[in-house]
């Protein structure tokens, strides 16, 4: 059995993965935590047959419970002190929680092979996210001009979404230096046509009723192609984080994207 941690417990993910563990034959649910405490995180998902309190201090929930795993799904601003605290102590990190700077995730790096800890991160738990990133890489070898809409829930912290950016950055490893658009476009409304990335226009809406979506468009001549995925519920995240979490601790260092344990 691999013992889990969630942390961030309390949040929409958290939820739904504190159900997905307990679910897991091979993992046990060894605690949770979120910055909002509770008596019971079993009352929030209605299992009666659990009685897990959601602690606040992930500190002292790492030193009591000893988890091999911490799941993370928590917040921008905190994501990186929790897995720095995790590898601290020798407790590997399974992120979901998007906004790490490229900076941070070489510290995390760092500290993952200082601590001899192997640390997993993914932008996105989607198999079709995954595909859909998969499939733009190879389109955008033949289509370079690009552009890529993403749609989430409007509690979503952070934009551009964490899957946008590296959807960006893997089709800039295939796609030649190109300049898209007018070269004397003017731009009416303050980033009217978006943020930009390497060249790339990306573009976020924030709607109530969205979980996670993404169109990467392309434009040819006469033509475009549109590739498109959508999780429709948070289910759609799950057997990701499931399988990050068997096979974590078998990987050196860090790795970053589910491509890599597929
Ligand atoms: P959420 O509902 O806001 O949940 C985050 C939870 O973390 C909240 O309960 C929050 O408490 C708690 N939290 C905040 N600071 C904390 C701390 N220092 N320690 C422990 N818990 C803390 O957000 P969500 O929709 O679940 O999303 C969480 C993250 O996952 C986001 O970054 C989102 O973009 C990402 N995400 C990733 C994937 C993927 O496939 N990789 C999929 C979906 C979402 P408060 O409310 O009190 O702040």
């Amino acid at each position: 059995m691999i013992k889990v941690m969630v942390n961030g417990a309390h949040g929409r993910m958290g939820l739904t993965v504190v159900g997905a563990v307990l679910d897991e034959p091979e993992l046990e649910l060894a605690g949770a935590v979120d910055a909002i405490g509770a008596d019971d995180v079993g009352e929030l998902i209605g299992r009666k047959d659990v009685n897990i309190p959601i602690e606040t201090a992930l500190d002292r929930a790492l030193e009591t419970h000893q988890p091999d795993v911490m799941i993370d799904f928590t917040q921008p601003a905190v994501v990186f002190d929790n897995v720095m605290t995790a590898l601290a102590h020798k407790v590997s990190p399974v992120v979901g929680t998007t906004g790490l700077s490229d900076e941070a995730l070489e510290k995390i790096r760092a500290e993952a092979v200082k601590q001899a800890t192997p640390a997993f991160i993914a932008p996105n738990f989607a198999l079709g996210a995954v595909l859909m990133m998969k499939f733009a890489t190879e389109a955008a070898k033949y289509f370079p001009d690009v552009e890529i809409i993403e749609l989430h829930h409007d509690k979503k912290l952070d934009a551009p979404s964490g899957t946008a950016a590296l959807t960006a950055k893997m089709i800039n490893t295939v796609r030649a230096e190109h300049r898209q658009g007018h070269p004397n476009e003017v731009e009416k409304i303050d980033r009217v046509r978006g943020g930009e990335s390497g060249g790339i226009r990306l573009h976020s809406v924030r709607l109530p009723g969205f979980v996670a979506h993404q169109e990467v468009i392309f434009g040819g001549l006469g033509q475009t192609l549109t590739i498109r995925h959508d999780s429709i519920n948070r289910e759609s995240f799950m057997p990701g984080v499931m399988l990050a979490c068997k096979k974590v601790r078998s990987l050196t260092g860090l790795t970053v994207g589910l491509d890599k344990i597929l």
